[in-house]
């Protein structure tokens, strides 16, 4: 008998709810672990405190004699609050943070010693981090990075910690994390959006990005989870049947939340509430034991970070639950995978968000010019919007059970598209007044009424427009927001650079009023940007044929999507944007290529483990049993023993059938690793784990499942899907 299965499966029944009580209000506790601005009036000296607020709402520097008031405000606060440690927090190029923890104590001598935090440790640091990927940025004779702090992000307590945001950078300056670019695109959609603000109001001084997250997840008994080697190693299951049920009948979506799952939440709740993380909703998601949580909005460098300590608390908090959070985007095969849509716009620091239509025909000019200028740049770049959110894991999801397909497509509405269609037959040149009253009257003028209806239901776009905000759905629920948040924002940074430069030339050179000038440029990108909008489901067969012939790409695989990023268009956008120099886009493309073989690398291991080690061994003692059965059969019947034994023959030459299919499957996948491995080239390496070692997964895990159905259920060493997905 399996016993680690049946163990796991008893210890998941006999688990009660870990009772979780809320003492405090929430308002009450939020941001309490936070260096925020309440904290820092009180801890720290005006000077020191205008500092730090000029350093966020205009990035000025901050003078070094003052970081060391603010370091020592910061000591205060964090020792008052029982902490011992302080850290640069940073977000490295694997995808997840990194922290290096000391001690506020030092010694001073004569055996005595202090807390000290001085202005420079603040500032800056140089961890030991050199086996973070760089992409060949930071080689051996200079392998320094250092840590910067980002004032932008507040200081923050865990645990006992203080955690500083930083940006992670070579010595030559190069970023080594996603934040340093990210910072980046966000300072040039500033720029980019400010200026085209001032045609609409000239008070306009900043323009912030901000991002809502939704955090999709899966919830598995932590006995359970252990009991499967590839959910340990791999965070999915590489085989395993689907269950009889799965999620056909809907019973799990918005249904009442189970008890445990629900002790769990409030816990993480209120971890995030004394963080600061503004976290709100939660609700079952489509499939069994997926769960989704998300915030307000935020700026969208905080809410990245946000998100990155989020999924950091997440594993901490379900241990005391004793369940493990599975992120990745297809844990299991044939149910929903998980995303993490990125809801994304941008607001005025006079209040206004860019993406909401208002209230008057200027207003809507401006909403239009923005909603307008949004599409042009993803039908412009909807190739490197596809890579910013390619990841080995992503792959299983991206055109799966409802999830959007490797298609870039904007969907927006019966409504708008209406609004558009309108737009693209103003008179070409000089608008006569009438015209222009009509437009402002009739088109501009109506958007508010027939916003409100504007849904996507289907949910199968990529990018859609949710009445004033677009909704960015390819992202997995692994990513870093960071990457497809850079990409995104230097996107349409680039685009309404452009937009002012054309606007500018029709009002000097043709003498055209402002808003001629910006019907024209409108009407023009709204013929260019046609092939992008897409109304329609985004799924199967009709929709591929159709982009294709639009000229869309479709890259299913990372290998295939990640090249758009070094792309000359690429590279050349990045630079002009001032978000990454040609070395710092190379490098990302390398450390992702080497990402992906590193992970498809170590599945085929383990898939390889599991079905030689596992699967074939019970299969063979269970092909034993029927052989002994078929024997004692023999002897009992003689000659007509077949006439008892037909099923048991038939059942011992399938299974044959299906182990001679999986040890020559296994030889195969490791003989092509083997010469993958030998590859010198990144690219090729890449493109033959994905196409030479990859597809034999497949049907290893056929024959795998296939032997699932066929042998004994109290032999089956692997948890099966309805047990992790059914047991509670
Ligand atoms: P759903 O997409 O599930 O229907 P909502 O549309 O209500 O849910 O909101 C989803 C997310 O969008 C939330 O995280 C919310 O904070 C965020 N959001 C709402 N308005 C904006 C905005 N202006 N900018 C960025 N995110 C926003
Ligand atoms: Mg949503």
């Amino acid at each position: 008998m399996s016993t680690l299965r049946f163990h796991a499966i008893k210890k998941t029944l006999d688990r009660k709810p870990i009772v979780f009580e809320e003492t405090e209000r929430r308002s009450a506790i939020f941001g309490s672990n936070v260096f925020n601005e309440a904290t820092m009036r009180q801890f720290l000296t005006k000077e020191a405190f205008n500092s730090v607020m000029s350093a966020v709402e205009n990035g000025t520097k901050i003078d070094r004699s003052v970081a060391d008031h603010i370091s020592t405000g910061m000591k205060e606060w964090s020792i008052s609050k029982g902490a011992t440690h302080y850290s640069h927090w940073f977000q490295p190029l694997t995808g997840s943070t990194a922290e290096k923890h000391d001690a506020f104590f030092e010694t001073i001598g004569n055996g005595l010693a202090i807390e000290k935090f001085g202005g420079s440790q603040l500032v800056q640091q140089e961890p030991d981090a050199s086996s973070f990927p760089n992409g060949g940025i930071r080689n051996t004779f200079e392998a320094r990075g250092y840590t910067a702090w980002d004032p932008t992000s507040p200081a923050f307590i865990y645990g006992t910690t203080l955690c500083i945001p930083t940006v992670f950078v070579s010595y030559t300056g190069e970023a080594l994390d996603y934040k340093t670019p990210l910072l980046r695109a966000l300072f040039a959609m500033d720029t980019a959006a400010v200026a085209v603000c001032k045609y609409f109001d000239k008070n306009v001084k900043k323009v912030n990005t901000s991002l809502g997250w939704e955090q999709e997840y899966f919830l598995i008994d932590r006995a359970l989870a252990a009991s499967r080697p590839d959910i340990v190693q791999t965070g999915r299951t590489l085989l395993g049947h689907s269950a009889a049920k799965g999620q056909q009948l809907d019973d799990h979506y918005f249904g009442s939340i189970p008890a445990r799952a629900l002790s769990y939440m409030m816990d993480l709740e209120v971890e995030c509430m004394l963080l600061g993380i503004p976290v709100k909703t939660r609700h079952n998601e489509v499939a069994p034991n997926q769960f989704e949580l998300a915030p307000i909005f935020d700026e969208a460098n905080l809410a990245v970070d946000h998100n990155s300590l989020l999924m950091d608390v997440m594993h901490k908090v379900s241990e005391r639950h004793n369940f493990k959070v599975l992120f990745h985007e297809k844990p299991f095969a044939g149910v929903n995978g998980s995303g993490k849509h990125n809801n994304w716009s941008l607001t005025t620091d006079t209040g206004i968000n860019l993406l909401g239509p208002g209230k008057t025909p200027m207003s809507n000019l401006q909403f239009l010019t923005f909603f307008i200028n949004t599409i042009k740049a993803v039908n412009d770049h909807e190739e490197l919007l596809r890579a910013a959110i390619a990841s080995a894991s992503n792959d299983h999801r991206l055109g799966a059970n409802e999830a959007p397909p490797a298609i870039m497509s904007v969907f927006i509405g019966e409504q708008l598209t209406n609004v558009l269609n309108e737009l693209e037959n103003v008179t070409n040149g000089k608008l006569s007044p009438e015209e222009k009253t009509d437009l402002k009257l009739n088109v501009v003028g109506k958007i508010p009424d027939v916003l409100l209806d504007n849904t996507d239901r289907n949910r199968t776009s990529s990018f859609a427009f949710t009445g004033n905000k677009f909704e960015f759905r390819a992202v997995g629920s692994t990513a870093n927001c960071a990457n497809p948040m850079t990409v995104l924002n230097t996107i349409v940074a680039k685009q309404l650079t452009d937009f002012k430069v054309e606007v500018d030339k029709l009002i000097n050179d043709k003498e055209m009023k402002k808003d001629d000038a910006i019907f024209n440029v409108l009407r023009d990108y709204i013929k260019k940007s046609k092939n992008i909008l897409f109304e329609g489901n985004g799924y199967g067969e009709e929709w591929e044929k159709e982009a294709k012939k639009r000229g869309l790409s479709n890259h299913r695989t990372t290998p295939e999507a990640l090249k758009a990023k070094v792309s000359k268009k690429a590279i050349a956008l990045f630079e002009e944007m001032g978000v990454m120099n040609k070395v710092e886009s190379e490098a990302r493309y390398e450390i992702e290529m080497e990402e992906y073989v590193l992970r498809i690398q170590i599945e085929g291991r383990v898939l390889g483990d599991i079905a030689r080690n596992h699967i074939v061994p019970v299969a063979v003692q269970y092909q034993n049993r029927l052989i002994k059965n078929v024997k004692g059969l023999k002897e009992i019947y003689g000659k007509d023993f077949k006439k008892f034994a037909q099923e048991q023959l038939n059942l011992i030459e399938d299974i044959s059938g299906h182990i001679s299919s999986i040890n020559s499957d296994v030889t195969r996948m490791t003989d092509e690793r083997r010469t993958a491995n030998l590859v010198e080239d990144f690219e090729k390496k890449a493109h033959d784990y994905c196409f030479k070692v990859k597809p034999l997964f497949d049907s290893i895990r056929y024959h795998c499942d296939k032997l699932e159905l066929l042998v004994d259920d109290e032999l089956w060493p692997m948890t099966k899907y309805r047990e992790l997905l059914f047991t509670s």
